[in-house]
């Protein structure tokens, strides 16, 4: 469903992605770990064009993102994201938040658009929180409030960056019991996190990168009983 041959990306002289290969089949759940500024960010941006490539050869759902002719928006329509900071509009209810995409970029029906929002945030578990406004949610609620906008789009790629960074703890739980759901349902996602019970739960693969490379990937079982590079072991070890 992903392909990524040869991707090198620099930020002006900063080689931030460096001879990127992976391929993500449809229905897997890879989790993506390493350290702070290692390129995270920047290889799932890849992924729906937020960020171009620089050199190499990047592949979504059979489609070649920078080839010329290549429909940005269409291929975006398939693939949604989730940020650490929610990114809800706050001027707009939660309801709106969700039918703005789908009426505006699917040109689905308000009526249809509306059924469809509500019934994902029955998914998520907030229907009565339609009419509120997000600064009325908890962190977790927006959370949840934000992932239901991405499934409102019925991607086939969800993408999660640090989805649960900047929650209290006492609300991850509850955004990564959604999250827990989407993978058993098939859905493909890709997720960068340091929710390691997740990973081990979850993940079909775990992807370790560092300074812009992929190190290790491997199993989650067989990757956190003992990674095999040094540099995998050092980054767990300064979790626990
Ligand atoms: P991670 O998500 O693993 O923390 P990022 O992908 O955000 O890493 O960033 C990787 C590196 O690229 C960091 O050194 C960061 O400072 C740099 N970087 C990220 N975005 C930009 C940008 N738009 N311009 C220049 N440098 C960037
Ligand atoms: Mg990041």
């Amino acid at each position: 469903m992903i392909t990524f041959r040869n991707v090198h990306k620099y930020f002006g002289q900063f080689h931030v992605l460096k001879d990127i290969h992976l391929q993500i089949e449809s229905g897997e759940v890879v989790v993506v770990i390493g350290p702070s500024g290692s390129g995270k960010s920047t290889l799932l941006r890849c992924m729906n064009r937020l960020e171009s490539i620089s050199e190499g050869e990047l592949t979504v759902n059979d489609v070649e993102l920078h080839a010329k002719g290549t429909d940005i928006n269409q291929v975006r329509q398939e693939i949604g994201m989730v940020f650490q900071h929610f990114n809800l509009y706050p001027h707009m209810k939660v309801i709106d938040n969700i039918t703005l995409a789908p009426m505006k970029v699917r040109g689905v029906s308000a009526k249809e658009a509306k059924e469809t929002a509500m019934l994902y945030l029955e998914k998520v578990g907030i229907p009565e929180k339609a009419d509120s406004f997000p600064s009325q949610l908890s962190g977790g609620q927006q959370q949840r409030v934000a992932i239901a906008r991405g499934l409102a789009m019925k991607p086939k790629i969800m993408l999660f960056d640090e989805p649960t960074s900047a929650l209290d703890p006492e609300v991850i739980g509850e955004v990564l019991d959604v999250m827990k759901t989407l993978t058993r349902e098939g859905m493909t996602m890709v997720v960068v996190t340091h929710e390691m019970g997740f990973a081990k739960e979850v993940a079909n693969r775990v992807i370790f990168m560092d300074e812009g490379r992929i190190v290790e990937q491997a199993k989650p079982d067989a990757f956190f009983a003992r990674p095999e590079e040094e540099r995998a072991r050092l980054f767990l070890s300064r979790l626990l």
